[in-house]
């Protein structure tokens, strides 16, 4: 496929999400139920303790991965219909704290990831079971064989992103205007990307410890496997996944 017919192509799968997006408002509107449980997971389509990012913190820097091509799919990733990002309203107020401190020392917050419809997730397990598509391996787990990303927990059939008060994110440093180099990049699969990874330089380390204290001074728990995931430790949902999609008329 060439360049144009690709972008085309894109476009139009676009305009037809973005329809469903609209769609929320319906659902809404006949009254069904938002709230599901299934094998012991509970289920919540009920976006109204989310709120927008952009205008909770308004600093921060937008870079909605698993909205564009560039992540470990290498196509945009079901429920991701605008590039926004959504939290709960408890995380995105933390957040807009650690903003704040982080100002201060001359950085921005850049945001991967938040809130993740539990169609992204199902989304990455079934790219995962499909062990022939690798063509983001050199990318993001070069030194990985595709069948091991489920066993070794790389790709789960949920993740915390879905109770909505988990976040990705790097700094962006507002002197040089660049993302600050972490020594490892966003959604790499490997060691590298443990935060107390220390075979990498002392400045890389120092930066990482830099995003992880402010995080933790505010509220955050780190992931022991990636620098760049936070979770809000007394989050508002701990049990449940929610299942809007990511787009301005969710939270409208
Ligand atoms: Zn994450």
């Amino acid at each position: 496929m060439n360049r144009f017919r690709y972008y085309f192509a894109a476009g139009m799968a676009a305009a037809v999400i973005l329809s469903g997006c609209a769609g929320t408002d319906a659902a809404k509107e006949t009254e069904e139920a938002p709230v599901t449980t299934v094998d012991g997971y509970t289920y919540s389509d009920d976006a109204s303790d989310f709120v927008l990012l952009s205008e909770a913190v308004p600093d921060v820097i937008l870079e909605i991965r698993y909205y564009s091509t560039y992540n470990f799919v290498g196509d945009r990733i079901d429920g991701y219909e605008e590039p926004v990002a959504l939290l709960t309203k408890e995380a995105a107020a933390a957040l807009n704290d650690v903003s704040d401190e982080l100002k201060e020392k001359g950085y921005r917050l850049k945001i991967y990831d938040a809130y993740r419809p539990q169609k992204a997730v199902d989304h990455f397990v079934r790219w995962a079971e499909d062990v022939e598509d690798t063509r983001m391996k050199p990318y993001f787990y070069p030194d990985l064989e595709k069948d091991q990303l489920f066993p070794l927990g790389y790709i789960d059939a949920h993740s915390g992103h879905s109770r909505g008060s988990t976040v990705d994110l790097t700094l962006f440093d507002m002197n040089t205007e660049k993302e600050v180099d972490m020594g490892g990049t966003f959604d790499w699969f490997g060691e590298l990307s443990h935060p107390d990874y220390t075979d990498i330089t002392e400045e890389q380390y120092a930066n990482r410890m830099i995003l992880r204290e402010a995080m933790l001074n505010h509220g955050f728990r780190p992931l022991a496997e990636e620098w760049w995931h936070f979770t809000l430790d007394e989050e508002p949902y701990p049990d449940t996944f929610f299942t809007f999609p990511v787009c301005r008329a969710s939270v409208e």
